[in-house]
């Protein structure tokens, strides 16, 4: 059982070094008396919270991994034994699972059967997993979005900004995307129907570029990186407005505290600024999948995958989030069904 390995907690930003791969000898079949379930795992997801576990008692809703164990995340996989009356053999499914080719499942209820088969069976880690959710309900639930308003989405190019930018322009608003590369740029207006959007990397001033898109203010602000980005975006927000505070990706790995300017603002304009973990309100998930299975089956909504192949390529695929080396969801198969 091939496996990615935590070598030692990471201090600082991630390397690819501080994980290794590992073979194990793992049972294909489950003991008697276990209610568990063991999966072949198929595609992982490579998401940013996973390196903030990677660092020593750093996380406050989740624990850290423990170095020497495999990296957990969310996946899907396929059942091959299951002890637990909800899963049986052949089941696909998706949820929190090993980095490594089998996995023992000792808390099932961490994991989703897959119902729709006709649909790219990666997209459960993206579209249809947990990204999509966080995009749903971080948009449409915390920034009730109207009509008509201005929307500005950092990263918004990633697994989750891809979806929000699409749900802002179903909604009939006007949407404005931020990446760190032309490439990005170009798929943000090409692909996912952004209005503008511009490359954050080449604005010497952030509150100039902000300024040149929204003349007159954004609305919402789904926030996806944080820092400089959202003390910019704090200076433009309209009055009343909404900010989904989704992520802070380039305050993970800082070693020392850097303030936010700005946030004085939050009272003078009376805004809104929610903070969220998207596992906590998973029991949207059948509705969020009832609105976007048919935009996708309609071709309505698009979704960009970035897929590596095989575990020895993971280690290198979830550190290069960090350098935004990720076109879209970045997604490993580990296995085809
Ligand atoms: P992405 O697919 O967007 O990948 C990360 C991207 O972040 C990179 O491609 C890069 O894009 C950008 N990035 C990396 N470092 C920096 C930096 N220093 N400054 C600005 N941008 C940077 O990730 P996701 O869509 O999966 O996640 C987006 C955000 O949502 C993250 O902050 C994540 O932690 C958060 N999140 C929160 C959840 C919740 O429950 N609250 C659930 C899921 C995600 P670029 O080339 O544009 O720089």
């Amino acid at each position: 059982n091939l496996q990615v390995i935590l070598k030692d907690y990471v201090n600082g930003f991630p390397k690819e070094s501080y994980m290794l791969l590992k073979t194990s000898i793992i049972p294909l079949k489950l003991p008697q008396d276990s209610n568990g379930v063991l999966v072949k795992n198929l595609y992982l997801s490579c998401d940013p919270y996973l390196c903030l576990l990677m660092s020593k008692g750093q996380v406050g809703y989740l624990e850290s991994f423990t170095p020497g164990s495999p990296i957990t995340g969310f996946g899907v996989a396929k059942v091959v034994d299951s002890g637990h009356s909800n899963f049986k053999k052949g089941d696909l499914v998706w949820g929190l699972t090993g980095w490594e080719e089998y996995t023992i499942i000792t808390t099932p209820q961490t994991l989703f059967k897959i119902q729709d088969t006709d649909v790219p069976l990666s997209y459960y880690t993206g579209i249809l997993g947990m990204p999509g959710m966080t995009a749903y309900y971080g948009f449409y639930e915390i920034c009730a979005p109207k009509k008509g308003e201005y929307v500005f989405v950092s990263s918004a190019s990633g697994a989750v900004g891809q979806l929000v930018g699409q749900f802002a322009k179903l909604t009939g608003c006007y949407v404005v995307g931020t990446a760190g590369t032309n490439e990005k740029v170009e798929l943000l207006k090409n692909k996912f129907g952004y209005d503008e959007a511009f490359n954050y990397k080449e604005e010497q001033d952030l509150d100039a570029a902000l300024k040149r898109y929204f003349p007159e203010g954004i609305d919402i602000y789904f926030e996806n990186v944080g820092g400089k980005m959202l003390e910019a975006v704090l200076l433009n927000m309209r009055v009343n407005g909404r900010i989904s505070a989704c992520g802070m990706i380039s305050q993970y790995n800082l070693n020392q505290e850097e303030g936010v300017r700005n946030l004085s603002s939050i009272i003078m304009k009376r805004l809104h600024m929610k903070g969220f973990i998207v596992s906590d309100h998973f029991n949207l998930l059948p509705k969020y999948m009832e609105m976007v299975i048919p935009l996708i089956k309609e071709g309505k909504i698009c979704y960009i995958e970035d897929i590596v192949e095989g575990l020895e390529s993971a280690p290198a695929a979830l550190v290069g989030l960090f350098s935004g080396k990720n076109v879209g969801k970045q997604v490993v198969l580990v296995a085809r069904e």
